[in-house]
């Protein structure tokens, strides 16, 4: 068994002992299955890979000062993934199996989350795709849903710092209408080229306007966004974004820790009037952002280079709740055991 550094995890695919499986043969789901392989073997002209029919989820598992082993919200990812199936026209996987599942895959993994006081978590990644074959277009008659998991370090190992977010109109996430909503593989694969752009001129991520008017703020391409002012935390509505299950946290405990909270449209010339803005995910609770260039315009809105007051005090409470070190007032959390 080799040690793992649990000081010098950084947030990259790394093998664990375990994974679970479950297939849709037949018109049902079969029962829950462990495999030690990391690969799936699957036929040449499954949907998932011509047409896209895939959806993932993403959560995290905290090792608590007690020694617990925490999951955050799994019913909410089961669900968004049944909701992510509905809109792609695959099989729903029933939420329980879904919770079982991810139970069984942190068990068998147990020494793969990472001791309290490394900052680190484990991550768990659940994933539902078409395997069945079809050349024309149509939905699969065969699904695989797996969960696996991996050690992750902390998202900001030097301490929670805030980078820059760009806009660039000439590229769209998601369409009006279109996919934006579900946690489906095209989405990103639609932003990986602006992603890669916004990289490699300093910026963490593209932050994008609605597709349609270039009016309001949508979302980064793998975050929600947030703005605090006159004492209240603001997020978009749209259509066309991913209903975040820490942004659905954060308004929760902004409301708790005294802020108004507001879920609107946010029109882009709002960016300036902001005293704190950030970005929100699983992977880092919240990335706070100093500064969004807008590179059509060549104009920036700068937010200071320290993270603002309220975006610490939810960042702190939100990672309290999750590693234990607060009690868990909303029924967030569920102990493995
Ligand atoms: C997963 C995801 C998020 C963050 O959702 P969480 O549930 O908070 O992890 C935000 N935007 C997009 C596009 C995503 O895929």
């Amino acid at each position: 068994m080799e040690n793992i550094d649990w000081g010098n995890l950084g947030f990259g695919y790394q093998d664990a002992d375990y994974n679970v499986r479950c297939y849709f043969r037949n018109g049902k789901w079969g029962e829950l299955e462990t495999s030690s392989s990391n690969t799936i073997n699957i036929h040449i002209a499954a949907t998932a890979l011509h047409y896209g029919q895939e959806a993932f989820e993403g959560l995290k598992a905290f090792k608590g000062r007690d020694g617990k082993i925490r999951v955050f919200r799994m019913d909410e990812n089961a669900k968004r993934l049944q909701n992510s199936a509905e809109g792609i026209l695959m099989e729903k996987f029933p939420v329980d199996k879904f919770q079982e599942a991810v139970r069984l895959a942190i068990k068998m993994n147990e020494r793969f989350v990472p001791p309290y006081d490394s900052g680190a978590a484990l991550y768990i990644r659940p994933l539902l795709i078409g395997t069945g074959p079809q050349i024309g277009v149509h939905p699969a008659n065969e699904y695989l849903f797996t969960v696996f998991v991996m050690p992750v370090g902390p998202y900001f190992p030097e301490g929670f710092k805030p980078t820059d977010l760009v806009i660039m109109r000439q590229f769209d996430r998601a369409a009006p209408q279109g996919t934006g909503k579900y946690k489906v593989g095209g989405n990103y694969a639609a932003s990986m080229y602006e992603g890669k752009k916004a990289k490699e001129g300093g910026f963490s991520a593209v932050l994008y306007l609605d597709s349609k008017e270039k009016k309001y703020i949508d979302e980064c391409g793998p975050a929600n966004f947030f703005g605090i002012k006159n004492n209240t935390y603001i997020t978009p509505e749209s259509d066309s974004i991913l209903p975040s299950i820490t942004n659905k946290s954060l308004l929760v405990l902004a409301k708790e820790m005294g802020l108004n909270v507001e879920r609107r449209k946010v029109p882009y010339e709002e960016l300036a009037s902001f005293d704190e803005v950030g970005a929100c995910g699983t992977a880092a609770v919240i990335s706070p952002i100093k500064g969004v260039y807008d590179a059509d315009n060549d104009r920036w809105f700068k937010y200071g280079s320290k993270p603002g007051k309220w975006s610490t005090k939810l960042y702190n409470k939100l990672r309290a709740i999750q590693y234990g070190d607060e009690p868990d007032t909303h029924g967030w959390i569920e102990i493995i055991e």
